[in-house]
């Protein structure tokens, strides 16, 4: 008995679909590709519950006929190529032909097309690959499609999306990686009503700071070249803007989004010197070559792409960058004669990096304010030990703020369990560690005790210290927060903002009092007590970074991920030169942790040499 079969063509398109279309934001890839390869100057996308419920591209593009409407669908269906030598000359986006037959397999697509030349429309209904309905219907010049129920008859693809605030995060990611190729197009996105990006056509330096923050523009610097081999242009940001986190960085080929390790490396071997260490800078970079120079026959969702004069344009790259930044005589201005200090602060003083929604008093001390009940407690400069104060100890963290939130009586009970439990453990610690601490290169805490020399790595020290702390407060659920004299206002980018929400409440407990502010702006009332106020809101946009970079399945342990984040943020600086008493106060603290030699992530606090190691060196 034969028993091989042809699949029928609506399995063949799901399988296929399964290729191309992963996600909601790939069904707006593809049909987003297709206005423009339509001539589209006007682009609108409307999303539902982040492309589950609907997905519709509406263009002004050429529309199409009432035969090329309904070929469209079908598998290998493309005006863009006709034979094979065609793949090598390509300037379109598309050209397998499989978008729409993929994307009509698994879900509903309505079609509403026409050509400027043509009195009506064509409109299709198409459901799991059976065209349910074909029609002449009159409407607007250009193509509408309507894509509901995604993977409706795929459950297994539907089971994979991930929550709706990840999806649409994946939407706004290739609306950027689109609008950032095609400046002079007219786009819109709109989320369950909400307009998330209105953009007009305009520069290329005016779309970057459209799309992200009006206050990128004054950052960028052009780059330019063109050789042979490649033109490349587009911007870069001054070394002076780096940031740890939050950078942007983008490179396309031939008006397609890429990632290039090696390009990448380029970049940051031409702003060596210029740049803080662990800074990024932000990059805008667009390479146009001749289409046979790359590797075009690549999957479709793959972003990695292969140049076969990748050397020689490795050093044009980075010599057109260097360029640049000499004209704008952006001249090495730092030291780096870093001595060791691992680390350098986030934020240098006369750096003028400002989040442009930002309002507040840098000076504000809210130990100084009227309402502050210890206002005649004198705290020292908020660069002081523990970035607050010469705490007399560890009560002073705790008088320091207002407890604003939960009833006194419950924090006050709290409060004295945690104190006491410390006041027995470090009177153990005392006789433990001698009064005499020595510090050495402003890293390290260095006590003889009996069986030799401690070491003690005084950043890891102070991160166990705050870590335990946030845990206390979290586990305790009370939400003290210092309360800050102007709040301030904050503005999420949309994506950002649904990703907020999705913590809110735990970083209420840990401290952060905010509130939400109308679209996509909240405000900033309160930091947790043991943070600096003054660098609140930067501890804040780290903490939310490294949010943003967990592996979403540790939802179950978010609380205790979000501790260790923030006690890794807010932890004092590497080179931070401590007297005897803060030297005291770290290890008395880290003492009454309950595991004082490793850091929650495991990284080693305290290295003991034994008096028999120390003896072998003799
Ligand atoms: P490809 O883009 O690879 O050609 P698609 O499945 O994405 O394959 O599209 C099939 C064909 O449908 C395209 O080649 C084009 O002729 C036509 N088409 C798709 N979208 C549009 C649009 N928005 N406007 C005009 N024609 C379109
Ligand atoms: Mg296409």
């Amino acid at each position: 008995m034969d028993i091989i079969r042809l699949l029928p063509d609506s399995v063949a398109n799901q399988i296929a679909a399964g290729e191309v279309i992963q996600r909601p934001a790939s069904v707006i890839k593809e049909l987003v590709e297709n206005s423009i390869d339509a001539e589209a100057t006007e682009i609108s996308i409307i999303v539902k519950d982040a492309g589950r419920a609907l997905i519709q591209i509406i263009d002004n593009g050429k529309g199409m006929s009432e035969t090329d409407a309904r070929m469209a669908f079908e598998r290998h269906a493309t005006s863009k190529i006709q034979t094979a030598d065609d793949l090598f000359r390509l300037k379109t986006m598309g050209f397998r032909g499989e978008a729409l037959a993929s994307i009509a397999a698994i879900a509903s697509v309505e079609l509403k097309t026409r050509k400027a030349e043509n009195e009506l429309g064509t409109r299709i209904v198409i459901n799991g690959s059976d065209v349910e309905l074909q029609e002449t219907i009159s409407c607007a010049a250009g193509t509408n499609f309507a894509v509901k129920n995604l993977f409706f008859n795929v459950p297994a693809r539907r089971k994979f999306l991930k929550t709706n605030a990840v999806e649409f995060k994946n939407i706004m990611t290739e609306f950027q990686r689109i609008a950032l190729v095609y400046p002079h197009i007219d786009f819109s996105l709109t989320h369950n009503e909400t307009i998330v990006y209105k953009l007009k056509g305009c520069s290329l330096k005016q779309r970057i700071s459209d799309l992200f923050k009006k206050a990128l523009n004054k950052n960028l610097i052009a780059i330019e070249s063109e050789s042979t081999l490649a033109r490349i242009y587009g911007f870069i940001g001054l070394p002076e803007f780096a940031k740890k986190t939050g950078n942007y960085q983008y490179f396309f080929v031939n008006g397609r989004f890429m990632k290039h390790y090696n390009y990448h490396k380029a970049v940051m071997l031409s702003y060596e010197r210029l740049l803080q260490t662990g800074t990024q800078p932000s990059y805008f970079i667009y390479f146009e070559v001749e289409p046979s120079t790359i590797d075009v026959n690549i999957h479709p969702t793959k972003t990695e792409i292969k140049f076969e004069n990748e050397q020689i344009l490795f050093q044009v790259l980075q010599s057109v960058v260097r360029e640049s930044l000499g004209k704008f005589n952006v001249a090495p201005s730092i030291d780096f004669d870093t001595e060791g200090f691992i680390d350098i602060p986030y934020l240098q003083k006369d750096s003028e990096f400002v989040l442009p929604s930002i309002d507040f008093n840098p000076n504000y001390n809210p130990f100084d304010s009227e309402s502050e009940p210890n206002k005649n407690k004198k705290y020292g400069k908020s660069d002081n030990f523990l970035q607050k104060a010469n705490l007399e100890n560890w009560q002073d963290l705790y008088s320091g703020f207002e407890n604003n939130k939960h009833e006194n009586t419950d924090f006050e009970a709290n409060q004295t369990t945690f104190f006491s439990k410390q006041n027995e453990e470090s009177e153990n610690t005392n006789s433990l560690v001698s009064k005499n601490l020595l510090q050495i290169k402003n890293m390290y805490i260095l006590s003889p005790i009996k069986s030799g020399l401690m070491l003690i790595h005084q950043k890891r020290a102070h991160e166990k210290i705050l870590y335990e702390q946030i845990l206390h407060q979290l586990d305790s659920k009370m939400s003290a927060s210092q309360r800050v004299m102007y709040p301030m206002q904050y503005e999420f980018s949309y994506d950002d903002f649904l990703l907020f929400a999705e913590i809110k409440e735990d970083l209420q407990f840990m401290g952060f009092d905010i509130d939400v502010f109308g679209k996509n702006t909240v405000v900033i009332n309160g930091f947790p007590p043991f943070i600096n106020a003054n660098e609140g809101v930067l501890i804040f946009e780290r903490l939310f970074a490294e949010y943003k970079n967990y592996d979403k399945n540790i939802k179950e342990n978010l609380n205790e991920e979000l501790a260790k984040s923030l006690a890794r943020v807010a932890s004092m600086k590497v080179g931070k030169a401590l007297n005897g008493e803060e030297m005291r106060e770290l290890i008395d603290s880290l003492f009454a942790c309950s595991n004082p030699n490793f850091t929650p992530n495991g990284k080693k606090i305290i290295h003991i040499l034994n008096i028999d190691e120390i003896d072998k060196f003799f």
